[in-house]
């Protein structure tokens, strides 16, 4: 059985005290549950605080990025190490944001996952489509090329291991959601995918997490879907009142 992940994705938001207070407001109203696993991505300068808030709780850390090296001369980057070092379990790689944003192409994806793995983070490896390919009818083209590109060359141990999250790109921050069919068609065929690429023992265990303006009243039935297995949820990560009830809807 898939135990579902929810993760917050706060993305470039919130300062230092507002992250601190949420966490103390999702620590008060939610408690450890064996049904539903949670984690929190906050912004790579606050993993320090938020990940102190968190300590010894049922809430994981996550970042929202990293370099694929260790070390050495790359202004301005993180690495999966230093990620590890600081308390993170979780690092979400390849957004679409990043992917539109900074250009960030299938094969740095790639570099990232193996990378992560290496130290020990479990990636969350984020693929979809835009709207003019889903219109064009290219929705599953796009999302099978960038999971094969993301995940060449991992072994079936290491892909059991990871969580993949399918966003398609128009109901990021739209407030337009994919209807849980139209998710649940994505998510069975990124896990026919899977198997083929991987086995069917490990196609399986993958988690395969929803995201796209998730809400308190989308959450249920998108979560109900036999494929979807957990959310990676944006703006209403940002407020304990439009989160918890995301969880409860997992749990
Ligand atoms: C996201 O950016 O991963 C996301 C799903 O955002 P939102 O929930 O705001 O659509």
């Amino acid at each position: 059985m898939r135990k579902p992940l929810i993760a917050g994705n706060w993305k470039m938001n919130l300062l230092r005290d507002s992250s601190v207070a949420l966490i103390h407001q999702l620590l008060d109203k939610s408690k450890a549950s064996d049904k539903v696993e949670v984690a929190v991505c906050p912004p790579s300068v606050y993993l320090h605080d938020v990940g102190a808030a968190l300590r010894g709780s049922h809430i994981a850390l996550g970042a929202q990025n990293m370099y694929h090296t260790d070390e050495g001369a790359y202004t301005g980057e993180v690495s999966g190490k230093m990620l590890k070092d600081i308390g993170c379990r979780y690092v979400i790689l390849g957004h679409s944001e990043r992917r539109q944003l900074m250009g960030e192409t299938d094969t740095q994806v790639n570099q990232k996952v193996h990378a992560a793995l290496k130290v020990g983070l479990v990636p969350i490896v984020c693929v979809g489509e835009t709207l003019d390919q889903r219109e064009a009818g290219q929705t599953t083209t796009v999302v099978r090329t960038q999971c094969e590109g993301s995940l060449a060359g991992l072994t079936s141990e290491q892909a059991a291991g990871i969580v993949l999250a399918y966003e398609p790109v128009w109901a990021i921050g739209t407030g337009k959601t994919a209807s849980p069919a139209q998710a649940e068609e994505v998510h069975a065929d990124i896990r026919a995918l899977l198997t083929k690429m991987f086995g069917a023992d490990t196609a399986q265990k993958v988690r395969i997490q929803y995201g796209g303006s998730v809400k308190a009243d989308n959450a249920k039935e998108l979560l109900s879907q036999p494929n979807i297995d957990g959310a990676l949820v944006g703006g209403a990560s940002l407020k304990a009142d439009s989160f918890l009830p995301i969880i409860d809807a997992a749990g």
